[in-house]
């Protein structure tokens, strides 16, 4: 596109800001018609909010953006020498750790349960506004094959697939699974993970979806236009750590649609047509009316086999993402890039 306005005249130069920290080899991958290959930003505004909180320059997208002499492509010690290495889950850190290991020259088997690629990401990619995220799942899916890595789709990891593999060493990026505390009538809430999934479905007109982090600020934004939603954050502020403006932007469209934000709240009970909260500070409680309970209160590390794989590998088992920590991409690819980069390195 900026080419063929280049050539036509209408412009005279096309320059590149937040695009060439998601990818610094942006031109050149598209001056070589490899646009597929072109990490593009996704608009989260990370960068801005490492840089005010006055640390050095990050890019979810790209781990190794304000490190580069250290952890750059350069860097990399290429002694894979084709040796096989296992990597369960095809989410964003499978992905980045898959892509780490094949360039250092090692041989990478990818399990997915999933018949679709991307892993959360692609769930993460249906509220308003964050369609880039499927752009960047279609990039690291070309960069996998570029790379030559063989993805087995529908393929639940098990020690044996593993094993006859011949590989010395298992990367988990098996994700996180969606928080359900123990609250009385907690039978009748759906995650938003299953609900955006198409896993599960919410029903009548008042919606409560309980945590006010970036899966239920978002998800209340995407039911906000046809229901009547109220976010109940247990904290003082929603957003966690989004950057300000994104907060605002979500906050305001939730508002703009009639929703509520309650902040300072906890879930004590979800009962037939309400939720029960309480008071962080007074202790009083107070009925909010809810047909239907979504919750957005985090995610816990998922380590499928974990006890078997460390029987078999000990500490060639190496946990990558979500399995690892929980947080969002920028922590998902930074461990998997990061771990990737030093196995073996010596
Ligand atoms: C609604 C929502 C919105 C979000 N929005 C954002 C956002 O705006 N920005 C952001 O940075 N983050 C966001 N996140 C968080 C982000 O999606 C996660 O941090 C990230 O996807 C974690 O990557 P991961 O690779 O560790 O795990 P996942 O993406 O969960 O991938 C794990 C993969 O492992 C597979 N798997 C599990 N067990 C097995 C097995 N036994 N064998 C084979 N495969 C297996 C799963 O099918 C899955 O594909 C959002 C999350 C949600 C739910």
């Amino acid at each position: 596109m900026a080419e063929q306005l280049l050539e036509e005249g209408d412009f005279d130069f096309v320059g590149l800001a937040r695009g060439h920290l998601a990818d610094p080899d942006f031109v050149a991958k598209a001056k070589a018609g490899r646009d597929d290959l072109i990490r593009k930003c996704i608009g989260c505004m990370e960068c801005f909010r490492i840089l005010n909180d006055g640390l050095p320059l990050g890019c979810t997208l790209n781990p190794v953006l304000g490190r580069e002499f250290e952890w750059g492509d350069e860097k990399l010690v290429k002694n894979g020498a084709g040796r096989t290495i296992a990597v369960i889950g095809r989410g964003p850190a499978g992905m980045e750790a898959a892509l780490t290991l094949a360039k250092r020259c090692f041989k990478v088997v990818l399990f997915e349960c999933a018949d679709k690629l991307g892993g959360t990401a692609n769930l993460a990619a249906i509220p308003p506004n964050k369609q880039m995220i499927n752009e960047f799942v279609d990039t690291m899916t070309a960069q996998l094959k570029e790379a030559g890595v063989e993805v087995r789709l529908n393929t639940p990891a098990t020690v044996d697939l593993i094993k006859q593999t011949g590989a010395e060493a298992v990367f988990m990026a098996a994700g996180g699974k969606a928080v359900r505390p123990n609250i009385p009538g907690i039978e009748k809430a759906v995650t938003a993970e299953d609900l955006l999934a198409g896993r599960a479905e919410i029903c009548g007109e008042t919606v409560a979806v309980i945590g006010g982090g970036v899966t239920g600020l978002e998800t209340a934004e995407w039911l906000a236009p046809s229901h009547k939603v109220t976010v109940v954050e247990m904290l003082d502020k929603v957003g966690g750590n989004l950057y300000p403006s994104v907060v605002l932007h979500l906050a305001t469209e939730i508002m703009k649609a009639g929703g509520q934000i309650c902040k300072g709240h906890a879930l004590v009970s979800v009962n037939d047509g309400s939720v029960t909260v309480k008071d962080m500070k007074s202790q009083e409680t107070a009925e909010i009316p809810a047909d239907s309970v979504v919750l957005a209160m985090g995610v816990r590390p998922e380590r499928p086999l974990e006890a078997e794989l460390k029987a078999e590998f000990g500490d060639r088992l190496i946990l990558v993402g979500d399995s690892d920590r929980t947080g969002q991409i920028y922590d998902a690819l930074h461990s998997a890039h990061d771990r990737a980069f030093v196995y073996c390195a010596r």
